[in-house]
């Protein structure tokens, strides 16, 4: 089911490189605001400044109505967490979720990282782990002849892990919108996924939780919370896929220093 893929133009994907650059360079400082002490909106903040410094907009603000530039999720909090007055603790893990729009094309990336000191090794395997699984999924693109090995790739890092990719949330295209098809699952599914394209652009992102799959959502309409209060973690890159290969268009090396030893070099759009 490929219908409704946009499929970009080697520039236009230079120009959501740019984008995707802002996007890193505002989680980074997203990511050094999230220490023990801080608020959630403190974080957002930084992620905020970078956006607007370097003349971009962002693609969550105002997003169905979302109140910030990014999305703070600590701890059982799996994704869209809003940012707020909660104070960070020393060991909570918090996963930040951002993206910027550079000539009406977006880039949208995710970090999880641990404040301060962490509280123990498994929340250091959750975070690692996720973060392998984003990485071997991003190598598994590289060659792929379907999306399916990409599912499949992250679901057997998990696995071996002994996570869970949370059940319903998935990847997605990005390009002129932020969300777009196709979707890009972070497990095996029934049925065989989209062929994938030289013009397709993707933004993968494993979701894994350390005891269940399964979630709800807080009152807040937003907040994705895992069913049983455990923790979990959240990695995201958006990948650009051309005639010559692939190119992680929110990392700045585009992605060469992390697929080296997956034996994948990653080529400029
Ligand atoms: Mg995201
Ligand atoms: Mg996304």
């Amino acid at each position: 089911m490929a219908r409704g893929i946009e499929f970009k133009t080697r520039e236009q994907m230079r120009v959501m490189a740019r984008s995707g650059v802002i996007t890193s360079k505002a989680l980074a400082a997203a990511t050094a605001a999230a220490v023990p002490g801080a608020t959630t909106a403190q974080v957002d903040a930084a992620a905020r400044a970078v956006i607007e410094a370097e003349g971009a907009t962002s693609n969550f603000l105002g997003y169905h109505g979302f109140p910030a530039v990014s999305c703070v999720s600590v701890n059982e909090e799996v994704v869209h967490g809003i940012p707020g007055d909660r104070v960070i603790q020393e060991g909570d893990v918090v996963s930040i979720d951002c993206g910027a729009i550079v000539d009406g094309w977006h880039s949208d990336s995710a970090v999880t990282v641990i404040a301060g000191e962490a509280r123990g090794g498994q929340d250091i395997h959750l975070v690692e782990r996720t973060r392998a699984s984003l990485w071997a999924g991003i190598a598994a693109l590289a060659t792929a002849q379907r999306l399916d090995e990409v599912s499949a790739a992250i679901e057997d890092v998990a696995d071996e892990a002994g996570l869970f990719p949370l059940l319903g949330y998935v990847g997605h295209g990005i390009g002129t919108a932020m969300h777009q098809a196709p979707d890009v699952m972070n497990y095996r599914t029934r049925g065989r996924q989209p062929k994938v394209k030289a013009g397709m652009c993707l933004a993968i992102e494993p979701m894994l939780v350390t005891g269940t799959s399964e979630s709800d959502v807080l009152a807040d309409d937003w907040t994705v919370v895992s069913a049983d209060g455990s923790r979990a973690a959240h990695w995201e890159h958006s990948i650009a896929v051309h005639e010559d290969g692939i190119w992680v268009l929110t990392a700045p090396d585009g992605g060469a220093a992390e697929l080296a030893a997956f034996g994948v070099t990653p080529v400029a759009p």
